[in-house]
């Protein structure tokens, strides 16, 4: 039946990506309302009411808001580590006791779909990536982090798509109007990537046999789908790839979801 993919929103207010191989219908994150995230599904076909399960990478709001309002309307379980779930806990006001499973950090299996978390670095308690097995292919979440380590990259590489975070344009970042603390925030090494450091992974990725990344959680207030979108573009092209043909580079936003990616 093959992987379906659709990143449906991804940026600072509010992230969202369906994972399906047509028997187990998954989400990454629920950073948008049940009333913003059910037509983003509808239009791709899919109910909310079908959606098997839930995978929290941390408790940042963008990646949580819409958690409650899921919880409140449908009966969809949720998972997340324990760290993380404690302090969505706090956040919501949510029971989130029933979220934590002992195997999470080691991987376990939802319906027929393999979840296998990975550490990332960020500034949230326990924050994770996913990299799921979805119909013999392997699709990994790796957003919301400073840097890649060595582990990130052990646990994405050979991926088949890879959603990747690219943050920030490091000149737009200097010169935009955030404030210097928050500016060394988002280029720490427990901020977020930015196109520079997204290309390289992406290089590395495509060294690795990726063959589709999808660019993720850029700024609107630091960065531009062209921007991100060249940066990457250029570095695959020095070195010899060829985008369209043997790899696939494509750009999420906040408010258009991305076509519905089949494998
Ligand atoms: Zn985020
Ligand atoms: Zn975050």
């Amino acid at each position: 039946m093959g992987a379906r993919i659709c990143v449906l929103a991804s940026g600072s207010k509010g992230n969202c990506t369906y994972i399906s191989d047509g028997v187990t219908n998954l989400l990454i994150d629920a950073g948008l309302v049940c009333k913003r995230l059910e037509p983003l599904l509808r239009a791709k076909g899919v109910e909310l009411s079908s959606i098997n399960g839930i995978l929290v990478t941390h408790e940042h709001t963008d990646h949580i808001m819409g958690l409650r309002s899921i919880e409140t309307k449908y009966n969809i379980p949720i998972y997340a580590n324990q760290r993380t779930a404690a302090s969505v806990d706090i956040r919501l006001h949510v029971n989130t006791s029933k979220w934590i499973r002992n195997d999470f950090e080691s991987g376990f299996k939802l319906g027929t779909i393999q979840v296998i978390p990975f550490r990332t670095s960020h500034d949230a308690v326990n924050s994770v990536g996913f990299s799921l097995i979805v119909d013999g292919k392997k699709i990994s979440y790796v957003t919301d982090l400073g840097y890649v380590t060595q582990g990130v990259f052990n646990a994405v590489k050979g991926s088949d798509l890879v959603i990747l975070e690219a943050n920030h344009d490091l000149k737009m970042l200097a010169n935009g109007r955030y404030p210097l603390e928050l500016q060394a925030r988002i280029k720490s090494n427990t901020g977020h990537l930015s196109n520079i450091q997204a290309a390289e992974v992406a290089l590395a990725l495509a060294k690795s046999g990726t063959k589709c990344i999808i660019l993720a959680h850029l700024s609107e207030e630091n960065n531009t789908p062209e921007l991100a979108w060249g940066v990457c573009y250029d570095s695959l092209v020095k070195n010899g790839f060829n985008p369209g043909k043997d790899i696939y580079l494509m750009v999420a936003t906040q408010n258009v979801s991305t076509p519905m990616v089949t494998l």
